[in-house]
């Protein structure tokens, strides 16, 4: 009998969570990781980056206090004093991992696992000198930074670091990638004093999103004060006295440091772990290919989250390199392998959010998709001043848009910028799952005095 039922690499999101449901299930279960537990989300992901949104999102907040009739001194930020209670609550995460993992009875090895061989059908795997046979396998180790290759890279940082490290809040930040990460960043470090210049190769941001969210977004950013340096390439950096200069295609930024946000991918995480030995190709991205039922081309190791094409999915990948279909794909692994339940993930329906100041949300797909996938579409959208303001004072809008399916009404895709867009889109993905009509959002009284509201009250298209 092999020494573990499942042997699983990498303690993120997606391992932790098929270790713990297979545990659960009565497997006997390890899991080797060669850093810290809890992943890329807990340690310099979504975790950190929600806790520095929240900590700028202040900024509204103090201006609009006096609106509302409180009279407060002149507000002045410790940056650093959040960084630090920021990795406190991180270092407190990672025990609570811990903890879930030992009460779950699953063995915990630190180092980098590698598979050394087979044992009949089962895998031997080697973690800083301890060997352990195991029937099954989980490949669950994420993706790194990937990074474009021009002279002074070594001056750059990467979410990693200003999410994980403690630093004087950079009076200049140039950021260079305008996807969830640089988006989020550059706006999350400008509403906590940064002066931040984005900048990125396309026209808009966010390539992949709806088109008018990505203009509203663009049009957020600049009213928050970051400057957009559009279709612009990064060329080279180098160091100045008191910062550094970011040589682009356009222009060159004098900068005290520079953020490369420009996409993660699986490599080096999938090379060296015995993966090619056994016969697997990956693919030039480094990440593995799967079938739908994470199965890699050999039998019995599987791989799940980020390190993977999930599926082979149609839309880009990067689009489900999020924390909770890691998650969903690791319970689906389990709950094929322990509990005969063989469950597939939905990814037509996976809710994303971007956690800039202001947050954009989406579920469903987005008008142009919709469009070049050969639907005729009614478009539905309303922009309108939130309620903090009316008291609070300036700029912000918000923007709601729906995608319905000119044919059979359904609706098939939501997409907002303003306000809690992150919270209401969560509570819609679950209306679209269940292929929710344009007559059933009619058909939903609304609940006033909100802003998701006006999800169920546009009753006009706009565009058909
Ligand atoms: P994204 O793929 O979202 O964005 C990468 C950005 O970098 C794009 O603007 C891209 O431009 C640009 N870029 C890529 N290569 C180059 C290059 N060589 N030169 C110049 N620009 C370049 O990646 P992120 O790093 O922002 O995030 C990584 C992943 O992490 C995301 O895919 C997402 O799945 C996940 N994530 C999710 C979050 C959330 O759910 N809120 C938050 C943060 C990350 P172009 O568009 O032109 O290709």
């Amino acid at each position: 009998m092999a020494d573990v039922d499942l042997f699983v690499i990498g303690a993120g999101s997606g391992g932790v969570a098929c270790a713990r449901r297979a545990a659960h299930y009565g497997a006997r279960v390890a899991i080797a990781e060669a850093g810290r537990i809890g992943g890329t989300c807990v340690l310099r992901g979504c975790v950190p980056k929600k806790l520095m949104h929240l900590g700028g999102h202040f900024r509204e907040l103090f201006r609009a206090a006096r609106g509302y009739g409180w009279r407060l001194g002149e507000p002045r930020l410790d940056f650093e004093a959040l960084l630090e209670a920021r990795n406190a609550e991180i270092a407190r995460l990672n025990r609570v991992y811990v903890d879930m993992l030992a009460s779950a009875g699953v063995r915990l090895l630190h180092g980098r696992a590698r598979i050394i061989g087979r044992t009949g059908d089962g895998f031997r795997v080697e973690v800083d000198g301890v060997e352990l046979s195991a029937d099954k396998v989980l490949v669950a180790v994420g993706a790194r930074p990937s990074l474009p290759e021009i002279p002074g890279l070594q001056h750059a940082v990467t979410s990693d670091e200003l999410l994980e490290e403690v630093y004087p809040l950079p009076r200049r930040l140039a950021v260079v990638g305008a996807g969830y990460i640089g988006v989020e960043l550059a706006s999350i470090l400008r509403a906590l004093g940064s002066e931040v210049t984005l900048v990125f190769r396309g026209e808009e941001p966010l390539r992949g999103f709806d088109h008018e969210l990505r203009r509203e977004v663009a049009a957020a950013l600049a009213g928050a004060g970051v400057r957009l340096l559009a279709q612009a390439r990064p060329e080279r950096i180098v160091p100045v006295e008191g910062g550094f200069v970011l040589e682009t295609s356009k222009e060159a930024l004098e900068t005290d440091r520079v953020l490369l946000a420009t996409g993660r991918r699986p490599i080096p995480n999938t090379s060296g772990i015995g993966l090619e030995s056994l016969g697997i190709r990956l693919a030039a991205d480094g990440s593995i290919p799967v079938d739908a039922g994470y199965r890699t081309a050999v039998q019995g190791l599987f791989a799940v989250g980020d390190c993977t094409d999930h599926a082979g999915h149609g839309l880009d990948a990067a689009q489900h390199d999020l924390t909770p279909v890691a998650i969903a794909e690791g319970r689906a692994v389990a709950e094929l392998l322990f509990n005969a339940n063989p469950t597939t993930v939905n990814y037509e329906t996976v809710p994303t959010a971007v956690f800039s100041l202001p947050q954009a949300a989406a579920v469903g797909l987005p008008q142009q998709r919709a469009e070049a996938l050969g639907r005729r579409v009614k478009i539905f959208r309303t922009r309108f001043r939130p309620m903090l303001a009316t008291l609070g004072g300036g700029e912000q809008r918000v923007f709601m848009k729906l995608v319905v399916d000119a044919e059979d009404d359904r609706v098939l895709g939501i997409h907002l910028v303003g306000g809690e867009a992150a919270e209401i889109v969560q509570g819609f993905a679950v209306a679209l799952t269940c292929r929710a009509t344009k007559a059933q959002f009619d058909a939903t009284v609304a609940l006033h005095p909100t802003a998701a509201e006006e999800l169920v009250t546009m009753w006009r298209p706009v565009e058909t």
